[in-house]
């Protein structure tokens, strides 16, 4: 008998109905033999309408309060599931994330799990019950205020619970069945991924694909706690993240070059005009970005021109982030010397993502020809050792994502997408 955490997401328990499927789900996992810890997400778009009415009140809520107000939705979801698995005949109980141990540290709005003592989750499943947390909320350590791990962040709940509960697997269920090689929205003919690596996930989700919580793959990579992400809506078999090895064991897999194509609408370019090439001048204008706590992702620097000796640098960052970077960077003009800022905010990002590529030569030319041939004009480039990013006109997003899923082959001959429940919020 083994532990199982099972993650139902807002779309999957979006209304009652929703919330007898699952809870029927949850009652034959059980039946089966399992000690099964569930991890719900708030109902449908509760979070969000949630943050419209604390908006209505307030234009920049306390995180402290807005914490304590997003965490209520989980709330509501716990509860009422824990009632529709005690109506199948099987004992639930619903713990808070302060419940179940979940601790965190004192960024509301983000913060980090900092440790998991799951003592009155572990009792309940002793006791032979269903032991249901609410996702995406911990307690601080130093506060002992309530906080929340950012949006979509009870995939994290969940994989954290399961590696303190050292379960077995980690089952997150969304309303689409499992992994694909690229949103079906823009390529309908996308592929779903039997198994991927926790490297190749990480990436998808780093450069945009709306799959799983970024932190949630990292923390199920440091603790090898393999991920199984399924539709609730279907018995499919769904997507497998394990580790590298483990993908290249299953030999019934084609190995393909390239898993999957990632693009990513929420980020704006900053370019630096007329910057002087002298030493120093990027430790400045980064230390800038820094102090005003901006992220960065991809950054350029071109060569300067001669006669001129001024260099531009391109950087791109969240498109939220755009106004306090482009300010803090005006207001050191004078120390820092450039002649201007540009800002564009209609830019998107697309990315193929593969651990073959590591071996294989020529995938950039091929990638960079399937955009040409698309008409698609490339802006900025990056890469890691398991990544090609390309910087693109915002529509021009579209027309990239399907050459680029064209032309590494990646196009299933039949369609196999299917979203089935959500409002796409
Ligand atoms: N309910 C939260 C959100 O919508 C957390 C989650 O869904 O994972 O972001
Ligand atoms: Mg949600």
């Amino acid at each position: 008998m083994g532990i199982v955490v099972q993650k139902y997401g807002g779309s999957s328990v979006a209304d009652a109905a929703g919330i007898k499927r699952v809870a029927r789900r949850i009652v034959a996992t059980k039946q089966a033999g399992n000690d099964v810890v569930v991890v719900v997400s708030a109902m449908g778009d509760t979070t969000d309408e949630l943050i419209d009415l604390a908006n209505e009140v307030s234009p920049n809520p306390p995180g402290r309060e807005l914490d304590m107000l997003l965490t209520a939705g989980e709330r509501i979801s716990m509860a009422v599931l824990a009632m529709a698995i005690g109506e199948l005949g099987q004992k639930a109980r619903s713990f808070t994330g302060s419940q179940a141990g979940v601790i965190t540290d004192a960024e509301h709005g983000r913060a980090k799990i900092i440790d998991v003592t799951p003592g009155r989750v572990q009792e309940a499943i002793a006791n032979g019950d269903v032991a249901i947390v609410a996702g995406f909320q911990g307690v601080s350590q130093t506060t002992k205020d309530i906080t929340t791990l950012g949006r979509g962040g009870s995939d994290t709940t969940a994989v954290a619970l399961a590696v303190a509960l050292k379960a077995d697997v980690c089952e997150i269920y969304s309303d689409v069945d499992g992994i694909f090689t690229a949103d079906p929205r823009i390529v309908p003919a996308a592929r779903q991924i039997p198994r991927i690596s926790y490297e190749e996930t990480l990436e998808m989700a780093a450069n945009g694909a709306k799959i799983l919580h970024l932190r949630c793959v990292e923390y199920a990579r440091r603790y090898d706690m393999p991920i199984h992400v399924r539709s609730s809506f279907s018995d499919k078999e769904g997507t497998w993240v394990v580790r590298a090895e483990d993908v290249l064991k299953d030999e019934t897999m084609e190995q393909a070059i390239i898993s999957g194509v990632a693009h990513d609408r929420s980020e704006a370019k900053v370019t630096v005009v007329g910057v002087p090439d002298k030493v120093g001048e990027a430790a400045a204008i980064f230390g800038t970005l820094a102090a005003a706590q901006i992220n960065l992702d991809m950054i350029v620097q071109n060569v300067s021109a001669t006669d001129t000796n001024l260099t531009d640098i391109s950087f791109t960052l969240p498109r939220a982030d755009g106004r306090t970077a482009t300010a803090a960077l005006t207001k050191a003009q004078g120390d820092i010397g450039f002649e201007r800022l540009q800002y564009n905010d209609s830019i998107g990002k697309v990315s193929i993502i593969g651990a073959g590529m590591r071996s294989a030569p020529g995938i950039s030319a091929k990638f960079f020809a399937a955009l040409a041939d698309a008409g698609v004009n490339i802006e900025m480039i990056s890469t890691s050792e398991i990544r090609i990013s390309v910087v693109v006109a915002e529509e021009q997003v579209d027309a990239a994502v399907r050459a680029a899923h064209e032309a590494f082959n990646l196009d299933a001959d039949e369609v196999q997408a299917v979203v089935y429940g959500g409002t796409g919020r």
